[in-house]
């Protein structure tokens, strides 16, 4: 039995051969410090079991502790001491007694038991003490790569056990029961239990640790993604993908469409839901969803095959173009006799303006059909007619679908706008995508570059529009019945001018007919003086001025009724726009009246030719164009090969320059049926004889001074008649076409066919 003076200690435990520091305050282990140090430094250290207790008894301590020897002893701050202190031995406590100022125990030495290990047992003990430090060095992090190297060089499982138990930082109540051991083995046992549960927890921990981290990082991820969808959704203006994937279904479900259509919409649907909704992807099949359910696949509206009823409105509507209605009723006829999709697609030609829109929109409102018109003018991109791939950003199906969409039923009346606009280029062949919309062969299965799945077109009324045949696309024209619109004459205008465009004008600007009145003189002014054109586009225009102008006066100026008159439409209208053109006064040599077809109607070309002094050259000025050009040379060389005839001499040409010119230089001008116009001013130059002031011409004229055909005879002759010719010559193959133009036209024109340059000459000459 041993006395010693004793410290209980709080919250840690000394093991043998262990070196810790340990903070005492309390006056009693001050005092027991002092009487070690007085002695040989031999203290007893014991571990209180609770921490909290002040002034422990002999059962609040553990029964264990051990015996150190104090090493040093510092003195901090507020009576703080710090004591250095080396574990030694195990001793057991039996009684501790208030020794003069300090405790002193009275304790024995404990010995381990003695046991019988074999070297295997040992070194098996090593061996796993060994590893199973190692893997919790590994797993805890912070033991020194030291440290692991001293415990793996050690031979003997003793002192491996002791290294190891002082190097792990565990709690005093686990270092306690490794005190508390009284053999190798036992030792051994609570030293692996406790490094195996360690690394248990450890393991477990790390698990929730990364558990932890990666919902933390989850729910971050997703606060972040939910917020930006929530804000695109509210940009968009858009619900949740779950009901809209619902909403699709249920339409789907509903729709009138063929099984092939329903199956991909619901495979669709399926993927739609399975995208992200914040994708892109999910955009682009959201369109296309949407763009599926909108087509009207299986939708028709009935047709009104009441042939009266289409005459009526067609009659009700335009004014005139007989020819146009009565082709326009023979075409709908055939179609209600045979098949569907049979007929011919019609193809409305003439100047704009003319009412080739405006009369299949009367078309569409007669068979009571849904109307879209497809403004081809410009196009030259075959995806615009047949759509882009989905595969390509922003893709959209093509004009064709589009329009379908938008008349939401399979059978409307679709207008295909300025045909003779289509271009092809490099991206693909409009034409050719157009001639697979037009053939009743192959429309009732168009494909769609976006839809992907055949669209049937059989149904649909196409009715095409251009302003000039010859730059339609041949093998378009092949599957087009052409209809003709010619431009309109003057009382044709006047008449659509009273009994439709004002009537338009003035419901569209809100004025009662009877407030506003338009003379017959005045309007007549209006078409003559303020319009040059084929058709009346620019005539409503000008009405559309006058009755806003009217509006104002009645609404601000309180006005009852206006008129407007010859007179007073200057105020309306301001200064005259155009001069009519008008014959020369004079018959004049060198200068001749020449007719042109342009895209805006009819009108008269002088010609002026000069002959002066030079070498032969001849100069041509005036804008013209290639064709125009090569058809003065050939004038030329025609009025040479008459020299004998006209008494010309023979080196007049050699010694003399021709300069032919056409007026309004700034406008351009090609064609051949200038030829024979040319042809005369030349000769007349040269002949010094005046042409007639009143004869204008037309034809094409070859070498031999044949004139052949022209086109566009009636708007040419209209030309002459308001110039105020009296005799035009005319090539005699086009004498066929004459019975086609109104007597209105012809009346007061002395028409004059010719064939041969000559003849032209006789007419025009003064002799
Ligand atoms: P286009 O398609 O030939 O270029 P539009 O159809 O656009 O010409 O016609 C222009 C305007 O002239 C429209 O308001 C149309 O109603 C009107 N119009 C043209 N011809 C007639 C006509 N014969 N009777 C009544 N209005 C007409």
């Amino acid at each position: 039995m041993i006395k010693l003076p004793a410290i209980a200690l709080r919250g840690m435990t000394i093991l043998p051969g262990m070196i810790a520091h340990f903070d005492i305050s309390r006056e009693k282990s001050l005092k027991a410090v002092e009487a070690s140090m007085n002695e040989n430094q031999q203290i007893y250290l014991v571990t209180q079991k609770d921490v909290e207790i002040d002034n422990p008894g002999l059962d609040e301590l553990y029964q264990v502790g051990i015996i150190a020897e104090i090493k040093q002893v510092i003195k901090m701050q507020n009576n703080i001491v710090r004591v250095l202190a080396e574990g030694k031995c195990r001793a057991g406590i039996f009684s501790f007694t208030e020794k003069k100022e300090y405790l002193e125990a009275e304790i024995e030495i404990l010995e381990d038991t003695q046991e019988e290990l074999t070297q295997e047992e040992k070194t098996a003990m090593r061996r796993s003490i060994r590893e199973s430090f190692n893997q919790y060095a590994k797993l805890h992090g912070k033991i020194a790569p030291e440290a692991v190297k001293q415990a793996n060089s050690y031979d003997s499982v003793e002192k491996l056990i002791k290294y190891v138990s002082n190097m792990i930082p565990v709690s005093y109540a686990d270092k306690q029961r490794m005190l508390e051991a009284d053999s190798l083995s036992e030792r051994y046992e609570v030293l692996l239990a406790i490094l195996l549960r360690e690394m248990d927890v450890m393991a477990v921990q790390k698990e929730f640790q990364e558990k932890v981290k990666k919902r933390i990082d989850k729910n971050q991820k997703d606060y972040i993604l939910r917020e930006q969808m929530s804000v695109i959704r509210e940009e968009l203006g858009e619900t949740n993908t779950q009901s809209d994937a619902d909403g699709y279904l249920e339409e789907t479900e509903k729709l009138d469409a063929p099984e092939e259509v329903k199956e991909r919409l619901k495979k669709e649907i399926q993927r739609f839901k399975n995208i992200n909704s914040n994708s892109s992807e999910s955009t682009v099949s959201r369109g296309y969803i949407e763009t599926l359910l909108e087509l009207p696949w299986d939708k028709t509206s009935v047709d009104n095959n009441d042939l009266d009823h289409a005459e009526e409105i067609l009659n009700e509507d335009h004014y005139g173009l007989e020819k146009v209605k009565e082709r326009m009723l023979e075409f709908l006829a055939v179609r209600n006799l045979t098949s569907k999709g049979e007929s011919p697609i019609i193809c409305l030609v003439g100047p704009p303006g003319t009412g080739k829109t405006s009369i299949a929109r009367s078309v569409a409102k007669a068979l009571n059909k849904e109307y879209v018109r497809i403004c081809l003018g410009g196009v030259r991109d075959e995806a615009e007619i047949r759509g882009h791939r989905r595969t390509y950003v922003g893709a959209m199906p093509g004009r064709i679908v589009n329009g379908l969409r938008t008349a939401g039923v399979k059978n409307p009346l679709m207008l295909l706008d300025e045909i003779d606009k289509v271009s092809s280029d490099y991206k693909g062949d409009t034409s050719a995508a157009l001639l697979e919309v037009l053939d009743s062969e192959q429309n009732s299965k168009f494909r769609d570059h976006y839809v992907e799945l055949p669209v049937d077109l059989s149904e649909v009324l196409f009715i095409a529009t251009a302003n000039s045949m010859q730059d339609i696309p041949k093998p378009l024209l092949d599957r087009m019945e052409l209809i003709e619109v010619t431009s309109y004459m003057e009382n044709e205008k006047f008449h659509i001018a009273t009994e439709h465009l004002l009537p338009k004008q003035l419901e569209k600007n809100g004025i009662k007919p009877k407030q506003l009145t338009i003379s017959d003189e005045a309007m007549i002014k209006i078409i003559r003086s303020y319009t040059k054109e084929a058709g009346v586009r620019g005539l409503e225009r000008k009405l559309g001025e006058i009755c806003r102008k009217a509006a104002r006066e009645i609404y601000q100026n309180k006005k009852r009724k206006i008129n407007v008159t010859e007179k007073n439409l200057t105020k309306f209208l301001g200064k005259e726009k155009y001069n009519q053109e008008e014959k020369n006064e004079t018959d004049e040599i060198g200068i001749v009246r020449g007719l042109a077809w342009t895209s805006v109607g009819g009108t008269t070309l002088e010609t002026e030719v000069n002959i002066m002094p030079g070498k032969g050259e001849v100069k041509l000025t005036g804008k013209m164009g290639d064709v125009m050009k090569e058809s003065a040379a050939a004038a030329i060389s025609c009025v040479r090969s008459l020299s004998d005839k006209y008494n010309i001499d023979k080196d007049f040409f050699q010694e003399h320059d021709i300069h032919i010119h056409i007026p309004e230089g700034a406008v351009p001008k090609d064609g051949p049926s200038a030829g024979i116009t040319m042809a005369t001013a030349v000769l007349s130059a040269v002949t010094e004889t005046p042409v007639k002031a009143d004869v204008a011409m037309t034809g094409e004229i070859t070498l031999r001074g044949r004139v052949l055909p022209i086109g566009g005879l009636k708007e040419k002759l209209l030309a002459a008649k308001t110039a105020g010719m009296k005799t035009v010559c005319i090539p005699t193959k086009n004498e066929k076409d004459l019975d086609e133009i109104s007597s209105e036209i012809k009346d007061g024109l002395k028409i004059v066919l010719v064939d041969k340059l000559e003849q032209v000459l006789t007419v025009a000459l003064v002799r």
